[in-house]
């Protein structure tokens, strides 16, 4: 049907410019096609534990728990708290988005005693007032880049001055899209997706705990399915490999692929890359009359938010850029709806070409 801009492009051309799932690289697509094996077949296996290897390169760990959870971030969120939160453990979470308040609720089905830090949205949470929130906490727990503002929160200083408490951090939508130093930093324990910034489609949560975190794990957790002390075994287990559960054999193939894609870029290639989409859509909007939302130096380029402008109807315009240009962006969460829109910038899709192809549409439409 012709349309504004020609005709409408073919879902197979859909570029994901929202908060997630980006477009995966061809490799990780590739890799869904690969003959099945079974989950404990040695050359499986063997592909899992490439797998990990490669994830510890990313994640720039040495933590021997490294592995995808078979399940998406949420879950990541999950396994990271219900294996070490006792009920009655005081926990420090910074909010300063959606995430962070998901994570307050997880905690809290735990048995946690939390006590949120909460920042304005757009904002990054103060390290100090973490730092400070309580005398002695299990775990203190942030987001590290909070999709729903745009914001990033820095960890090392977190990392350096945790104490006795565990370093929880939400790397969702960092991991490979900005730097994220696990062991540098001091993080005890982190989660994330592979739809974002890992470029691989949804249905994994990498995850990486440290040996201390490790200790800490309680002897019957609150989940069977996300309990670490017996999927440990079947994920990092050396020699005997215990069926624990189906792990989910083509969406491994293809995180094994995508990773092997981003770490043949060049970790810091893909950062400087992403890092260089951001920074020509934040001067494009900025051309173009938009005012970006998340605070200056806290601003991911993997994820740029901007405030629609006043008259503009928002989702009339991200109706015809999907309709009429084939681009996805996202819109705004909780009190943001209609105010804001979330331009993602991750993975595969974090190409010039792309960035270029919507500043001139929304150019067009506006
Ligand atoms: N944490 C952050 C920062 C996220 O952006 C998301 C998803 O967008 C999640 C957690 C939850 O991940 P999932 O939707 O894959 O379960």
């Amino acid at each position: 049907m012709p349309t504004t801009a020609g005709s409408t492009p073919p879902l197979s051309d859909r570029i994901l410019m929202g908060p997630g799932p980006c477009n995966p690289y061809p490799e990780a697509v590739a890799a869904l096609g690969r003959p099945m094996l079974g989950h404990l077949d040695p050359d499986f296996l063997a592909i899992l534990d490439e797998t990990n290897d490669r994830l510890r390169q990313v994640w720039q760990t040495k933590n021997r728990l490294t592995f995808p959870v078979s399940a998406t971030g949420s879950a990541g969120m999950e396994i990271c708290l219900v294996n070490v939160i006792e009920p009655g453990d005081p926990v420090v979470i910074g909010v300063n988005g959606v995430f962070g308040g998901r994570m307050v609720d997880v905690a809290e089905r735990c048995g946690a005693e939390v006590i949120p830090v909460e920042a304005e949205w757009g904002q990054p949470i103060d390290p100090s007032q973490l730092l400070e929130a309580h005398p002695n906490p299990k775990l203190i727990g942030v987001v590290h880049a909070e999709t729903s503002t745009g914001a990033r929160t820095d960890l090392a200083e977190l990392g350096a001055n945790k104490g006795d408490a565990l370093l929880l951090a939400d790397c969702v939508t960092s991991l490979g899209g900005i730097p994220v130093e696990i062991d540098n930093w001091g993080v005890d324990l982190a989660y994330s997706g592979t739809q974002k910034c890992l470029g691989v489609a949804p249905g994994l949560a990498p995850v990486t705990v440290s040996d201390r975190a490790r200790s800490f794990i309680v002897e019957r957790p609150r989940s069977w399915y996300l309990d670490l002390n017996l999927i440990s075994n079947y994920v990092d287990g050396e020699g005997a490999r215990a069926y624990h559960h189906t792990a989910p054999i083509s969406m491994i193939f293809s995180l094994h692929a995508g990773l092997g894609a981003l770490l043949d870029e060049g970790l810091e290639a893909a950062w400087a890359r992403h890092e260089a989409c951001g920074q020509r859509l934040r001067e494009g909007l900025v051309e173009l009359g938009f005012t970006l939302f998340a605070a200056e130096d806290h601003r991911l380029p993997q994820l740029t938010t901007v405030e629609v402008p006043d008259g503009v109807d928002e989702a009339a315009i991200r109706s015809s850029l999907l309709r009429d240009y084939g681009i996805e962006i996202g819109g705004g969460l909780g009190a943001y709806a209609g105010k804001v829109w979330r331009i993602g910038c991750m993975g595969h899709t974090a190409r010039l070409r792309n960035v270029e192809l919507l500043l001139a549409a929304l150019k067009n439409l506006l």
